[in-house]
């Protein structure tokens, strides 16, 4: 087969995406013991500060004016950073980027800060696409070391190593590195038709492409055939991978594709409130905000409005 590497999207469609900027060098394969305490003793090393689930910034004195986001190791130690439990995140023109939790309250901050959970900071005017990036990374990493605390093997407690990118149990040797959760979401399409579905959680009026997890064994067009017929009754047959979105909540990887309908009958199931076929038209409505039932799509930098807006914009 021939690749035709020339009529591929640009920009790439992954790029699109909200947390996919990432422009921090992890260095992975010189990820070592002695990294953490090197990084934390280089001047130019810069700290994203995070609670439990949010990531702290500086409030911006006046309107316009930019929110603080990177603090010097020692302005997070005065704030009660962890420096110990710190994260490696890589660097960036050279210094590094460390992620500290804080050890105290968000209350405790005082009036100069404020903490966003990490949805709010998607659409927060504080945090560039690269800050965001950062910020997916970090808070991925900081929940898995809270649910890794103890070896999965014997049962003993375990460390961070390696500037956190790894735990080891020190009773039984074993090594325990970070995980992500692949998750499929797919737009499915039949000829000038596309499905889009209601979750009970959704905000009112929206309407978004289905999703699921991947599960052990199966591929990724697999999982798109099975969670579309599962939850919609519609049967897939071909599959098309368009991107992929980081998504810290709390560690998955979003894989954006295109299904094609082989079947047209929707049979909603007990996850989804509504599941219904729209034109692109409509969706063009829906996007532009001005679909006359008042019905909406999810917005700009969710992988579901790279998918629709591809497919019924270009
Ligand atoms: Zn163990």
């Amino acid at each position: 087969m021939s690749i035709d590497f020339d009529s591929l999207p640009l920009p790439e469609p992954s790029s699109l995406t909200g947390f996919a900027g990432n422009s921090i060098v992890r260095d992975s394969e010189k990820r070592s013991e002695t990294s953490l305490a090197e990084a934390a003793a280089d001047p130019a090393c810069r700290c994203y500060l995070f609670l439990p689930g949010k990531a702290v910034f500086g409030k911006a004195a006046a309107e316009g004016e930019t929110a603080q986001i990177l603090y010097t190791v020692s302005e997070a130690k005065k704030l009660g950073g962890k420096l110990d439990q710190a994260i490696l995140l890589g660097h960036e023109d050279g210094a590094p980027r460390l992620a500290v939790r804080l050890g105290v309250e968000a209350e405790a901050l005082g009036e100069a800060y404020e903490a966003l959970d990490f949805r709010s900071v998607l659409y927060a005017k504080q945090a560039n696409e690269g800050d965001l990036a950062a910020i997916a990374q970090a808070g991925s990493m900081m929940h898995w070391h809270t649910m890794n605390r103890f070896c999965g093997k014997c049962g003993h407690e375990s460390q961070p190593a390696i500037g956190g990118y790894r735990r080891d149990c020190l009773n039984c040797g074993s090594q325990i590195f970070p995980r992500t959760d692949p998750v499929v979401i797919m737009l499915t399409i039949d000829g000038d038709k596309c499905l889009l579905g209601r979750s009970p959680h959704f905000p009112p009026d929206w309407f978004s492409t289905l999703a699921g997890f991947v599960e052990p064994g199966e591929t990724i067009e697999d999982a798109v055939r099975r969670e579309t017929f599962e939850e919609s009754g519609i049967r897939i047959g071909r599959v098309r991978y368009h991107a992929s979105q980081p998504w810290p909540f709390p560690h998955s990887l979003m894989i954006g594709a295109f299904g094609e309908a082989v079947s047209h009958e929707i049979k909603v199931d007990d996850e989804l409130e509504d599941c219904r076929w729209f034109t692109r038209e409509e969706v063009r409505q829906m996007i532009a905000g001005e679909h006359p039932e008042g019905l909406r799509c999810p917005p700009r930098k969710a992988i579901a409005y790279s998918l629709v807006s591809a497919w019924a914009l270009d």
